[in-house]
């Protein structure tokens, strides 16, 4: 089905909040999406019909709540192109890029360098940064250009026969850059430099492969993609995963246990350790039959008619400084008013029932390069979102800055 500003109304039914939220004009979809009822539906249902816990029954219930949660996993592995088994369970993208930033560091060699860069959210520096102190690594930052693109050329200096990892954003959260993922993870491997891609803003926008893209890991969160809260996910090649040493400790992920050792389960559940969020991930299932319903190419195809619009209809606000480049982009679009702090922009659009993030949107360091150490405000779009929402957020950003300029 081809979307339009019809059919996006007629989706926008399907999300209980709007009927809740009366005139709610929700643009921080970048922050968390909206559930649609299915998603609310089948997370009721299965602690209503199905709930026991996983991997250790050998009742029915149990056995019904295991078929549910592998389900999920192969749903998982199907909608980013992997296998079940590289397939982990997490509680969410910051969760998965901990883990991997723990269990990689033991296998990262003295003198060795790592590798991020400046448009990274702060789940995707901080674990690499506190994992470079601890094994004292070099951490770099691969610049970025003032057009709001990775740097390229800085990106084939920065990556070299030092760096073991470089961990990079697939869509960056505040500029909404798109970046060619494939490109860089080919140019990584022929440095033999491992690949971690932080994929928390793609998976709702984007056709994500991890094959094709051919990554090391991935990292993403189910609640960004219209599914429950404290579900994440990381894809890892499976040849890596099995050589990697687990995470956290304890049930489910053990074979075998004596007094004094242990050894490990084969993966996915080397990394799973302790009872999973598996009405999450039974949600998380809808989620993406949800998405594959509408979708994920219309679900683009209308994200980029959105984005052309709001970008047309910022432009018109005089002095609007917008950070977002020319091609390739989320429909994810941050800007200031010059003169007014992005949170009482924020707080006036709020009086309208106008919901967007302001702030620093956990990227300290990208606000520093930016010049914007008062943050930014940002909106960031969803299939459900509307011509009609667009309107009311640039007539209101209107009215805010004529009050201003009275003031
Ligand atoms: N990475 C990016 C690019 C993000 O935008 C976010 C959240 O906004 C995260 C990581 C962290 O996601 P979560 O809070 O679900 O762990």
């Amino acid at each position: 089905m081809k979307l339009n500003n019809n059919t996006a109304k007629a989706l926008k039914a399907d999300f209980p909040i709007f009927r809740h939220n009366l005139g709610l004009v929700y643009l921080d979809n970048a922050a968390t999406s909206q559930k649609p009822s299915s998603v609310i539906n089948a997370v009721k249902e299965f602690s209503e019909r199905d709930n026991a816990n996983v991997g250790r029954g050998v009742y029915s219930l149990a056995a019904r709540a295991m078929k549910k949660y592998e389900q999920a996993r192969k749903a998982v592995a199907n909608f980013i192109g992997a296998l079940p088994e590289e397939i982990i369970f997490t509680k969410n993208t910051t969760e998965s890029l901990n883990l991997l930033a723990y269990t990689l560091s033991q296998t990262i060699e003295k003198g060795k360098e790592i590798a991020v860069t400046e448009m990274e959210h702060h789940s995707n520096i901080v674990p690499w940064q506190q994992l470079a102190k601890r094994n004292r690594f070099k951490l770099k930052f691969v610049k970025i250009t003032k057009d709001f693109t990775l740097d390229m050329n800085d990106l084939k200096v920065k990556l070299n026969d030092k760096t073991a990892v470089f961990a990079f954003t697939y869509a960056s959260n505040v500029l909404g850059t798109i970046n060619p993922v494939a490109e860089i993870v080919k140019f990584a491997k022929s440095k033999n430099v491992i690949t971690v891609i932080d994929a928390a803003q793609a998976i709702q926008h984007l056709s994500v492969n991890v094959k094709e893209i051919g990554c090391d890991f991935l990292a993403f969160s189910s609640h960004k993609m219209l599914g429950p809260n404290g579900i994440g996910v990381l894809y890892g090649r499976k040849e890596l995963l099995e050589k990697l040493e687990p995470f956290g400790f304890g049930g489910g992920m053990i074979e075998t246990v004596s007094p004094d050792s242990a050894t490990w389960a084969k993966i996915p559940e080397k990394f799973e350790a302790g009872t999973q969020n598996i009405a999450g991930a039974v949600g998380l299932t809808e989620a993406i039959n949800h998405i594959k319903k509408i979708g994920p190419n219309e679900i683009a195809d209308w994200e980029e008619k959105l984005k052309d619009y709001v970008l047309k209809r910022l432009n018109e606000i005089s002095n609007i400084k917008i950070y977002h480049p020319e091609q390739n982009s989320a429909p994810i679009i941050s800007f200031n008013l010059p003169g007014i702090h992005p949170h009482d922009v924020a707080s006036m659009l709020d009086q309208k029932k106008i919901a967007v993030r302001a702030g620093h949107m956990c990227a300290m360091p990208l606000m520093e390069v930016l010049n914007a150490k008062g943050g930014v405000c940002r909106a960031s779009l969803s299939f459900y979102n509307t011509f009609e929402d667009i309107d009311a957020l640039v007539d209101s950003l209107k009215e805010i800055q004529q009050k201003f300029n009275k003031i």
